[in-house]
């Protein structure tokens, strides 16, 4: 077991039991249960080299994780994990990171000046959406269209045939997403005029929902696709190393944070 080698992380450990069976409360923040320790519901991971390259690489270097920056990262692992001189270790992990250094992209938007729109204050009720085409064919789709909340920043990515109409699309927007949040009154777009144009036309309809369509004079209409794109086209190289017949299934599972 990991935790014989790591001293501090014995100690704890027969610190919780002494107190235990000295019939005293062991503080709220620890648990012991069946050799394992945790901190504020999270696993204590013991210094051990193997053990924490496994959670290191599951939590950014695996297709799902996407290859997220350090913060990000430190994200992810803190929700599961915690050991002393975490957000060190994590850092070094992704900078030494070898497919980062390779797909490395600005972090930051383009400057321009601070335009906000009104404060989102719930879920699901103002989104961002855009089309990345031109990707390899997987099960006959060459396009993907991804859809973040820009509340939580959750978003989907949504497999699409290359002469995908924007009836098809619309349909696809009402069942895959529409039907899990529903409750929608904004949508921003980056999408072309032309295709835009028709889709917003058949879903505002539908929903009965404001439009407002993001163009390249608009900057502030598009802050957080602009914000999340450097993340959304890592997690998509990534997922475009995959063979051709495993993108589509991996994507339609990506439905992720950003
Ligand atoms: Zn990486």
């Amino acid at each position: 077991m990991a935790g014989k080698e790591d001293e501090r992380w014995q100690d704890t450990g027969r610190e919780l039991v002494r107190i235990r069976e000295g019939g005293k409360k062991i503080p709220d923040e620890w648990l012991e249960k069946e050799g394992l320790l945790y901190y504020k519901n999270r696993l204590y991971i013991p210094e051990n080299e193997s053990l924490q390259t496994q959670i290191a690489q599951g939590c950014h270097n695996s297709i799902i994780a996407g290859h997220f920056g350090q913060e990000k990262t430190i994200e992810r692992v803190t929700r599961d994990f915690y050991k002393k001189e975490l957000a060190e270790w994590i850092r070094d992990h992704v900078r030494s990171c070898d497919e980062c250094q390779h797909t490395k992209s600005p972090r930051h938007a383009k400057y321009k000046l601070l335009q906000p729109l009104e404060v989102l204050y719930a879920t699901w009720s103002s989104i961002l959406t855009d089309l990345i085409r031109q990707l390899p064919e997987s099960q006959g789709k060459t396009q993907i269209m991804v859809i973040v909340d820009g509340f939580t920043k959750m978003a989907h990515f949504i497999g699409l045939h290359e002469n995908a109409t924007a009836k098809d699309v619309t349909d696809i927007f009402l069942r895959e997403v529409w039907i899990l949040h529903g409750l929608l009154t904004e949508i921003i777009s980056d999408m072309d005029a032309k295709f835009s144009g028709e889709f917003w036309e058949s879903l505002c309809k539908m929903l009965g929902v404001k439009r407002r369509m993001s163009t390249a004079f608009h900057p502030q209409t598009d802050r957080q696709m602009e914000k999340n794109q450097p993340s959304a086209g890592r997690l998509l190289t990534n997922i475009c190393q995959l063979r051709s017949e495993q993108l589509v299934p991996t994507i339609t599972v990506s439905r992720t944070r950003l």
